[in-house]
């Protein structure tokens, strides 16, 4: 089944582009490590999008995902789903803080749009407010409520998870992702480079394993997701729970199917290097033939290699 696909050198399928729409956000994260910023007129259109994603699905990538900065910041976000949309990708998912999700959910559902992960790692709003430095936690929910009612499912949380911060609130946010029919995903706190403060890692920082260690004990079920680096789901009483661990291993690597592009235009062969990127905006503005393009996005493939071995 895999023959199918574009393969790197060292053999791994592409079979996901994750394309990073804008870097610009409404909120702000003590843990984001905020990307350099690109205005608004520099981003990529949606027919620019819709060139990139056409010559994707020619190669054989079967999947894509949008992300940010906040993609919900974009005005055109549902021209944007619509048109990825008409490619018939088997699988078309976004991440959001959640923020204007009540506003968009039902559009972004009847454009085409088939998943959505929202990231929410409190129910508590001094803790949201501390995190995000905004008061946005009911319009956060009411988006998340709004999503599962119009059908999308699975609709996940993204729980990022900091040590005296909200380590205490993962029976909480449980209760409420099962009563709502939403799978949680428990995220390990990755170093954040925003941070000028070495203590950030040392302040924050919370290992998964021991909360695995628990889900492992009360589960019904688990079930570990081989194309998906490993990561395990718990079964817990009618409700779901994943946990993802930090990227920065071999095993992460060697299952590496995804390709990236980042908010102004360029390849990005790997998640944990700046310095191999491939310019194609460009050449998609220049009008390039579609044989030329593929060789660029050839190019981004080949540059890949497992950064950790
Ligand atoms: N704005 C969108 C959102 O909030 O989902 C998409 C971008 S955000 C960078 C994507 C995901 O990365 C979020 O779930 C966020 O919690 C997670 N994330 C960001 N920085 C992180 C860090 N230092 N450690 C772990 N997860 C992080």
């Amino acid at each position: 089944m895999l023959e199918e696909f574009v393969k790197d050198r060292y053999q791994r399928p592409i079979i996901s582009l994750r394309i990073t729409l804008t870097n610009r956000c409404n909120v702000n994260c003590l843990y984001c490590h905020h990307d350099g910023m690109i205005t608004s007129k520099d981003e990529m259109t949606a027919d620019e999008l819709y060139s990139i994603c056409k010559i994707a699905k020619n190669m054989g990538v079967k999947k894509i995902r949008i992300s940010g900065g906040e993609p919900l910041i974009r005005k055109d976000i549902v021209e944007i789903i619509d048109k990825i949309a008409s490619l018939e990708f088997e699988d078309i998912s976004i991440t959001t803080n959640g923020t204007f999700l009540e506003k968009y959910a039902e559009d972004l559902k009847n454009a085409g749009l088939d998943r959505l992960n929202v990231s929410l790692d409190t129910l508590n709003p001094e803790t949201y407010m501390f995190i995000t430095k905004k008061d946005y936690l009911e319009s956060v929910k009411a988006g998340i409520l709004k999503a599962v009612e119009v059908g999308f499912y699975p609709v996940k949380i993204n729980m990022v998870i900091m040590k005296d911060i909200n380590q205490n609130e993962i029976r909480d946010m449980f209760e409420f992702c099962k009563e709502n029919n939403i799978v949680l995903q428990l995220i390990e706190l990755i170093e954040s480079e925003n941070c000028d403060d070495d203590k950030f890692s040392a302040d924050y920082h919370y290992k998964l394993d021991m909360i695995e260690e628990k889900l492992s004990e009360i589960a019904d079920d688990v079930y570990e997701r081989k194309f998906m680096q490993g990561r395990k789901k718990y079964y817990i009483n009618g409700g779901e729970i994943e946990v993802v661990k930090p990227v920065d291993n071999a095993n992460f690597c060697a299952n590496c199917s995804r390709l990236r592009i980042t908010p102004d235009g360029k390849i990005k062969p790997c998640l944990l290097r700046n310095d191999n990127l491939v310019e194609l905006i460009s050449h998609v503005r220049a009008g390039e033939s579609e044989e030329k393009l593929k060789e660029i996005f050839m190019e981004g493939i080949n540059k890949r290699e497992p950064f950790n071995s």
